[in-house]
């Protein structure tokens, strides 16, 4: 393991070292199993509901077979962040809720344990053949998933790719958001490694806009791909929301992960309002960590919450608690120390003036959605976005409005999962090759 990720031990100190892993690797025999449950379908389902398209049958049937290089060729082949995937990717709704066994009520084929155990054991970056070197540069913004992705394909095309990244850490929210008991810092850190292997440079504490600016990065390189994902946690705006004892969910989770110092002293209990992943994801946390109450409140009934059932339904049994059809419309403080929420009820999800109660509270965790990058975004010439805030791309090449530059990842898509940026930085990265041997060919 190199420095950087050894860097990140199970007795730091960080609050990330209390979970387990909640898929543990499988072993050897489990592994040959289970591969060798796999149909190898005609027209296989599963590929299909993979956003980056891996042969899935293929891989596994490497794994059956013993060819564990073989199979993590064949992984990194279509995403270059497998390794990464296989751990936090939602199997439930992608891959495995597509595998023909749940025709007939039988357990679906582990799909993301198999690749995992292919990843862990086969991979390395001499499986990838590198073309001769172009001559020309691409630069990144942010040093995310979709950024990496973008920039391993590039330096596998032949091209310079530099990314900056203005964290002191890259790997975006690999590192700083993902729940630990799907992906730990280290691990997370030793795919960047990966990446960095196949040739790419990365400068982080760069920011962009500000340490370099977007005409230089314009002058100085021959494209540039934009994977900024989203920005700060969003605001509640509401009386006594300023001041210690209320956090952002994602700045939460970065020093649960990354921080020794950060620490839960004195909370018994949390409220986290939100209805989406990372509200459940920080309310199990929380609740993993040992706080004796743990309530998520969320303005509309269950059935409407945007967070998977898959992660909803554990959750719940683990005993977070949720408030259904209600806002939070004040944090309650006696002298400056966070001692409750008052909480109204909504009508269709909209707050009315009807105090439910209040609900006593050490901490409270708002977990309603990250701000859009616009401002960054826009400092490059002729690109857009949408009244979302989205970077508008052409959604084949991830072409902006300038043809020089490309973007991809939770910029463009608003927010969605690891792979959707993995996808998005390797089209584009295929798209950036396609412009740049055309040029060289004109
Ligand atoms: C709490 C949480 C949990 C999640 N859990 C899962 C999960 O279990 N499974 C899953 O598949 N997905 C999960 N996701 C979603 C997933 O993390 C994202 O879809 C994915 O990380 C998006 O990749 P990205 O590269 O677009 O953006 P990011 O990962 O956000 O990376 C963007 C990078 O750009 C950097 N940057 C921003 N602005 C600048 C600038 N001006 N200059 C330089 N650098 C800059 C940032 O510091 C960051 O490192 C989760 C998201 C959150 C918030
Ligand atoms: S659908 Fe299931 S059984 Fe068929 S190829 Fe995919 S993983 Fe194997």
């Amino acid at each position: 393991m190199s420095a950087r990720a050894q860097s990140f031990g199970r007795d730091d100190g960080r609050l990330e070292n209390h979970f387990e892993d909640k898929y543990p690797p499988l072993s050897p025999s489990e592994a040959a199993f289970e591969a060798a449950r796999c149909l190898y379908c005609f027209d296989a389902p599963c590929i299909k509901s993979c956003p980056t398209a891996i042969d899935i049958p293929t891989f596994i049937r490497k794994i059956a077979t013993g060819n564990l290089r073989g199979s993590a060729r064949t992984i990194l082949r279509s995403n270059l962040l497998g390794a990464s995937c296989a751990r936090v990717c939602p199997v439930e709704v992608l891959c495995e809720s597509t595998c023909v066994y749940l025709e007939q009520d039988r357990e679906p084929i582990p799909i993301g344990r198999l690749q995992r155990h292919a990843m862990d054991l086969g991979a390395s970056p001499d499986l990838l053949t590198k073309r001769e070197p172009t001559g020309r540069s691409v630069a990144l913004v942010g040093a995310g998933p979709a950024s990496l992705a973008c920039a391993g394909t590039l330096a596998l095309l032949g091209h310079r790719a530099v990314l900056f990244e203005r964290e002191s850490l890259a790997g975006g929210l690999n590192v700083s958001g993902v729940a630990p008991y799907k992906l730990r810092v280290d691990g997370a850190l030793r795919e960047v490694e990966f990446i960095e292997r196949l040739g790419v440079e990365i400068r982080t504490r760069t920011t962009v806009g500000k340490d370099v600016t977007a005409e230089q990065l314009l002058d100085d390189y021959d494209a540039v791909f934009l994977g900024p994902g989203l920005g700060g946690d969003s605001h509640l705006g509401i009386e006594g929301e300023d001041g210690p004892g209320v956090i952002g969910a994602t700045h939460w989770i970065r020093g649960m992960k990354t921080d020794p110092g950060h620490k839960l002293d004195g909370v018994r209990r949390a409220v986290v309002i939100g209805g989406g992943n990372t509200a459940i994801d920080v309310a199990r946390e929380l609740k993993a960590l040992g706080i004796h109450t743990v309530s998520m409140a969320y303005r509309r009934r269950r059935g409407a919450m945007s967070a998977y059932d898959h992660e909803v339904k554990p959750g719940l049994d683990e005993g977070v608690a949720l408030i259904e059809e209600a806002a939070v419309a004040e944090i309650v403080r006696d002298h400056g120390r966070v001692t409750g929420v008052r909480v109204v009820d909504t009508d269709d999800g909209v707050p009315t003036d009807r105090t439910r109660a209040v609900f006593p509270t050490d901490l409270v965790v708002v977990a309603i959605g990250q701000a859009k990058l616009r401002a960054l975004a826009e400092q490059f010439d002729g690109v857009t976005c949408d009244d979302r805030g989205r970077i508008v791309v052409d959604p084949d090449t991830f072409a902006t409005g300038n043809p020089r530059v490309f973007a991809g990842g939770d910029a463009v898509n608003g927010g969605k999962e690891v792979v959707n940026a993995a996808h998005d930085g390797q089209a584009a990265a295929r798209a950036i090759d396609a412009m740049l041997r055309g040029e060289q060919d004109a």
